[in-house]
């Protein structure tokens, strides 16, 4: 059950790359919970570890959220009262909790080397010893005491103290009463002054007001951790959800190395509608909110939405019903719609065209090829004939091939047939009217061999979408000029 609350969530990326999907997948739920219950959705930079930084993927991961529709209330951003919400820009609030865990004695300070814990991680392995944890050399020890011991860094990072009793179990809204192993004196603060993890975790979503700690399935074993942190510090917890994690068809982690649709933005470049990106998520692990149907509308899940209601199953992300759904949503378009989404993708994957004439073209076409579009990529290919001046169109080879011996009277025929009608009377109607007239009845020829120059000369290929419509669109003057230059 979803407690009844303003929810205040968050999603926390680190910005280490191309956004990751499963950053969208729970920004989805985030913001449902937050609209339903009239709270708030964070986005915070989790940005502590230095050495991964990727330039520029903090911008793409605003840019993904909002192409998305899934913006946050507060973030970097756009600011917000719990603010700064970089992480990097928050070291005094950890500086200042790891001094009071020190000073109560729930922490310590460590200076071994890497080399030191390495060392002891292999002799462990060697030994074949169950508790793999940190051996507690430094606990106890002053700075010049520990100094005097092999394996010594001036520079000492902090570590938590686990008590022999440590909480080991938390309830999860999707999970129920989960149990974890014991955890080891994890370092919180490292040598250079910036958190772990499992510190600036913690002290944010408790700063930031946070009722709702929701990620990835990855975290349950470190939850002891930050139960301890709660504890000592005497903070109230927020509800735990643990989200699946999503998988490829083999069941593995889908990961950015393995499978492209593991990047959000390979969605957008590859012309999915970001409306059924949403849509296809919202069903993952999660119910359709509509039995029997899987379409269904961000306000709808909002409406209906409980974190119960997750399976705990890592559910495959299967982009054959992405496809069916995107083609759905492509069909549900009026053709102004469609044209515009068509010619803003082209603008965004650098396709040359002009925009206006293609928005006028493609929204003309759009009744002929929204039947055959599954994502707006698909479009280029079938339009790109219209689009071409006239005498740059290319005639294909195996189309040129297959010309029938009496090329020459059709294309004669057909403009003769075409030019007589009046410039404002040129349709798909009309054309086809006066082709069928001309050719079929006039030369005595069947259907496939009468329009098949015709189409060639038009399109350039054997096959193009609807033959009429098409000369419709290109209007009297350029079909006859592209009949001419075929003749
Ligand atoms: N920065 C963590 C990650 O990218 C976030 C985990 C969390 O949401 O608490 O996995």
């Amino acid at each position: 059950m979803t407690p009844p609350l303003p929810a205040r969530t968050r999603v926390a990326p680190s910005p280490t790359g191309d956004p990751h999907v499963g950053t969208a997948y729970q920004a989805i739920f985030d913001l449902a919970c937050a609209r339903q219950t009239g709270g708030q959705f964070v986005l915070r930079i989790e940005d502590t570890d230095q050495a991964r930084q990727v330039e520029g993927s903090e911008q793409q991961i605003y840019d993904t959220l909002a192409w998305l529709g899934l913006s946050p209330d507060e973030s970097p951003e756009v600011g917000g009262p719990a603010g700064p919400y970089r992480q990097s820009e928050r070291l005094p609030e950890y500086a200042a909790v790891a001094q009071q865990l020190l000073d109560a004695g729930h922490a310590y300070h460590c200076w071994c080397t890497p080399e030191r814990l390495a060392d002891l991680r292999k002799q462990q392995e060697a030994s074949k010893q169950a508790d793999t944890g940190y051996d507690r050399r430094c606990y106890g020890l002053t700075r010049d005491e520990r100094a005097k011991l092999p394996g010594f860094s001036e520079k000492p990072v902090v570590r938590m103290l686990v008590p022999d009793d440590p909480p080991l179990t938390f309830t999860d809204l999707i999970r129920g009463e989960v149990a974890c192993p014991r955890p080891d004196d994890q370092v919180i603060l490292k040598a250079d002054g910036f958190p772990t993890y499992h510190l600036a975790v913690v002290v944010d979503d408790h700063l930031m007001g946070i009722t709702h700690t929701v990620r990835g399935e990855e975290w349950i074993s470190s939850t002891p951790k930050h139960l301890l942190i709660y504890r000592w510090l005497g903070w109230d917890l927020p509800f735990f959800v643990h989200m699946p994690l999503l998988r490829n068809a083999d069941k593995s982690k889908i990961a950015k190395r393995k499978n492209p649709a593991a990047r959000l933005m390979w969605f957008r470049e590859n012309g999915y509608l970001p409306e059924a990106l949403v849509n296809f998520l919202s069903l993952l692990a999660y119910p359709p909110v509509h039995e029997g149907s899987d379409i269904q509308s961000f306000d709808e899940l909002v409406a209906s939405f409980d974190w119960g209601k997750f399976s705990t199953t890592g559910p495959v992300v299967d982009l054959g019903k992405l496809d069916w759904l995107n083609g759905a949503y492509i069909r549900a378009l009026t053709d102004d719609e469609l044209g515009a989404r068509i010619v803003a993708y082209w603008d965004e994957v650098g396709q040359p065209v002009d925009a206006v004439e293609a928005r006028r073209v493609v929204t003309q076409a759009a009744p002929i090829i929204k039947e055959r579009l599954t994502t707006l990529r698909d479009a280029y290919p079938m339009v790109d004939f219209l689009l071409v001046d006239d005498d740059l169109l290319v005639i294909e080879d195996d189309a040129r091939e297959a010309l029938p011996e009496q090329t020459p009277q059709i294309l004669a025929a057909a403009i003769k047939a075409l030019g007589a009608l009046p410039g404002d009377g040129f349709t798909a109607e009309t054309a086809e009217a006066a082709l069928r007239a001309s050719l079929v009845d006039g030369l005595g020829l069947k259907p496939r061999v009468a329009f098949n120059p015709v189409r060639t000369a038009i399109s350039g290929r054997k096959v193009s979408p609807p033959l009429f419509e098409s000369m419709a669109i290109l209007g009297q003057a350029r079909t006859l000029a592209r009949l001419q230059s075929l003749k």
